[in-house]
């Protein structure tokens, strides 16, 4: 008999030959809680809402299951994806190549690229749609893209697209696709607005909730609070990065403002120091991200664009220097440390000045625990 706690193997959620093959190919053994729960719900073609927090495979848990689902010897684009950004497009484009070992043909629809490298993507035949939801709607206008074939539709971050305000862009996008297809959401939260998007566009949707996993994921991560006066972070910072000298770190600030002042003081005196925000060109974004993932950045300053899903893997440190407003984006930002596939513990360490208590308070019961005091040497 088979013990109750065996882990699941992708075989047992009713993948096929084609997709086991490939996952053996690339590595993934076991598939994750929220992989395990969700794959074989959306493989039944009923709509699925699922959350989970970053960095626990949600886009593999939507991938794999389209991949099998959607006719791939038809033309026509059969999938669409909407995500917040074009970063997480991109990743979720190279993360579906990877998946279907380039048995699907993908186009990636994002605001700030050539649009007609986009236009011939389609005309090419793609299969699946990836993309931003405002480009997205922008080609539709065009004439350029036709959903009418769409069989499933994803909502990836759906959290992060309503903060952002592309609602009124998904539902349009949402109108546009056959009123028969399945529609699958992900979301690292489920706050009041996803669940009225979700009730509005999806059929009896299945939910499946693994945030709670998130309260054990997090113990992977040693996080702590440093208290300290506006006028010493930056000087405080100084000292916490000569102690813990990180192998990758990514500091966090509240403003795209605050975040050029912080890399301004940094990159002079400091190689190896990058920063990234929303107001950078996107070709910046790319090559700063492409240098962290390959280590010749080893600090990147970032506001919460990153903090969201952004695949970044192995990054030792993470640095609150200005507390995050809402709690979700405490989980989102220490997620980028402590992932599924590194079994080293990140470490997380936030900046609290004397007016930040409500936040702090917010966070702690978000993580279910009391954050312990970083002791600053030689203070
Ligand atoms: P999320 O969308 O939940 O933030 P991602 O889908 O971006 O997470 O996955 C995070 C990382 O984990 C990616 O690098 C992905 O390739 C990897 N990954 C996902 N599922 C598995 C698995 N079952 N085994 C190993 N690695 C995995
Ligand atoms: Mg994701």
């Amino acid at each position: 008999p088979v013990s109750a706690d065996a882990p699941i193997t992708f075989e047992e959620l009713g993948l096929g030959p084609d997709s086991l093959k490939t996952l053996e190919k690339i590595g993934f053994e076991t598939p994750s809680k929220i992989q395990a729960a969700f794959i074989p719900i959306a493989l039944t073609g009923r709509d699925c809402s699922g959350q989970a927090r970053t960095g626990t495979g949600k886009t593999a848990a939507f991938a794999l299951p389209m991949l099998e689902r959607l006719d791939l010897s038809k033309k026509g684009v059969h999938g669409i994806v909407l995500s917040p950004t074009r970063e997480l497009s991109e990743q979720i484009a190279n993360e579906f190549e990877r998946l279907s070992d380039d048995r699907c043909k993908a186009a990636c629809i994002v605001g700030g690229r050539s649009m007609d490298r986009q236009v011939k993507a389609l005309k090419a035949g793609a299969q699946v749609v990836i993309g931003t939801p405002g480009r997205v709607i922008d080609l539709i206008g065009r004439g350029q893209l036709d959903l009418s074939k769409v069989e499933v539709a994803v909502l990836d971050e759906a959290d992060r697209m309503l903060d952002i305000g592309f609602r009124p862009d998904i539902e349009k996008i949402l109108r546009k696709c056959p009123s028969d297809r399945q529609t699958l959401l992900l979301s690292a939260t489920m706050p009041n607005e996803v669940e009225g998007l979700a009730a509005k566009f999806m059929k009896n949707p299945e939910r499946i909730d693994m945030s709670e996993d998130a309260l054990v994921s997090t113990e992977m991560i040693e996080q702590f609070i440093i208290t300290v006066d506006h006028d010493r972070k930056f000087d405080t910072l100084t000292r916490v990065l000569l102690q813990e000298r990180p192998k990758q770190v990514i500091v966090f600030t509240r403003t795209k403002r605050g975040a050029d002042t912080l890399g301004a003081k940094f990159m002079r005196k400091l190689k190896g120091v990058e920063l990234i925000h929303g107001d950078l060109a996107q070709s910046k974004r790319d090559r700063v991200l492409r240098e962290f993932r390959a280590g010749s950045v080893r600090m990147l300053i970032a506001t919460d664009v990153v903090g969201r899903g952004i695949d970044i893997s192995g990054v030792s440190h993470i640095i609150n220097y200005d507390i995050p407003e809402f709690c979700d984006d405490y989980v989102h930002r220490i997620g980028r440390t402590g992932r599924l596939s590194s079994a080293s513990k990140g470490r997380a360490i936030t900046f609290v000045c004397r007016d930040q208590g409500d936040q702090l308070t917010n966070i702690e019961m978000r993580v279910n625990k009391l954050l312990e005091q970083y002791e600053v040497r030689g203070f």
